[in-house]
């Protein structure tokens, strides 16, 4: 098969279009026949590497994919651990699957077999890997993933949107949803107005029934929130503390939930949360370490709540809501998969509104 793939950490230079052999399902997988790929900020992060990766090379990136099933590997019989007695049941035995079959995948690796696994909470697995990261990814014509981790697609559904919107949304999902537990009528506030995760939080936010307010940085990016359904936009290149814009537009009481994934921020959505109010991340895209006043977390009763990525069912609940059109990845250009390189030096430009996606 082509693949794009790197022998070494470094900057896009080191990525090859070349030639790879096809990847073989094992038991419980799927061999898929790819159509698209999206990128993710994650991409860039493990080709430059960090302290600590160890990766089987040469390394193939890519977390999102969608394709077509092109062969099926029966599944063994997994006998539960001890541990996992007590645990409710959960249904680890995949839906049916043909060939041919469209697909999306989700890249959220359990084991399938550990307590947390069992439990259904697969993105606490104790050997929990991401596609992509530690295990090769999908900018390849093929990738193999366990036959659970695949979303039927319908009929024309077009795969570039279904792979963009697999990551981000499963992500925001989980974080807003599943972990955030946020009502309709609550208000939200998302501090950023075009990264991928962020524009899916809004469209999850609305879908909710919550009010969305969106931070962002100039009037193009905000123009995307606005499109995305943002009730109030604040363009932080004009208002420098937002907290203080929040604390007018709330009348002093501040909002429900704060998205917040670009850390360096928290001190600012501290201020903005209400009493007892949320603070949601699932990164940190301005850096990992910063300072926060601890007197506002337990002044304000205030709950930081933390995720990465989401479970199985976490995944079939939000793409049902993509496929029927009521969440939609917004995209931004299209590269050919010979031409990844340039796909990630746009996204590392910081040049895109919305999902850069491969095609295959
Ligand atoms: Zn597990």
């Amino acid at each position: 098969m082509k693949a794009v793939l790197f022998h070494t950490h470094g900057g896009p230079e080191v990525l090859q279009y070349t030639d790879f052999p096809d990847p073989e399902p094992a038991a419980g997988q799927a061999l898929v026949k790819l159509h698209a790929a999206a990128l993710n900020r994650m991409d860039l992060w493990v080709r430059n590497g960090w302290p600590g990766l160890k990766l089987e090379y040469p390394h193939i990136p890519g977390a999102d994919g969608a394709g077509e099933v092109a062969a099926l590997c029966p599944s063994i019989a997994i006998s539960p651990p001890p541990f996992a007695i007590g645990h409710p049941p959960f249904a680890i035995s995949p839906p049916p699957f043909a060939i041919g079959d469209r697909v999306v995948i989700n890249s959220n690796l359990g084991c399938g077999a550990c307590d947390f696994c069992l439990a259904g909470q697969d993105n606490l697995c104790r050997d929990w890997r991401l596609l992509g990261e530690t295990v090769r990814g999908t900018y390849a014509e093929y990738v193999t993933v366990p036959i659970r981790q695949l979303f039927r697609l319908p009929n024309g559904f077009d795969y570039q949107t279904a792979a963009a919107a697999g990551l981000v949304f499963h992500t925001a999902w989980h974080s807003l949803v599943t972990r955030g537990k946020l009502q309709p009528g609550e208000t939200v506030l998302i501090v950023g107005a075009s990264g991928g995760v962020n524009t899916a939080s809004l469209q999850i936010a609305k879908h909710i029934g919550a009010k969305a307010i969106v931070v962002g940085a100039g009037a193009q990016k905000l123009a995307l929130a606005e499109l995305l359904g943002a009730d109030i936009l604040i363009d932080r290149t004009q208002e420098e503390d937002w907290s203080k814009a929040i604390y007018r537009l709330t009348e002093k009481r501040g909002v429900d939930v704060v998205v917040d994934n670009v850390g360096v921020t928290f001190p600012l959505s501290l201020r903005c949360l209400r009493k007892g109010g949320r603070l949601l991340t699932v990164g940190n895209t301005g850096g990992p370490k910063f300072e926060i006043d601890n007197r506002f977390v337990f002044g304000k009763h205030l709950s930081i709540i933390g995720s990465t990525m989401g479970t199985l069912r976490d995944f079939e609940t939000v793409m049902a809501l993509v496929c029927n059109g009521k969440l939609k990845a917004a995209l931004d250009r299209s590269f050919p998969l010979a031409d990844a390189r340039s796909a990630q030096e746009r996204l590392e430009k910081g040049e895109q509104l919305g999902k850069i996606t491969l095609a295959i």
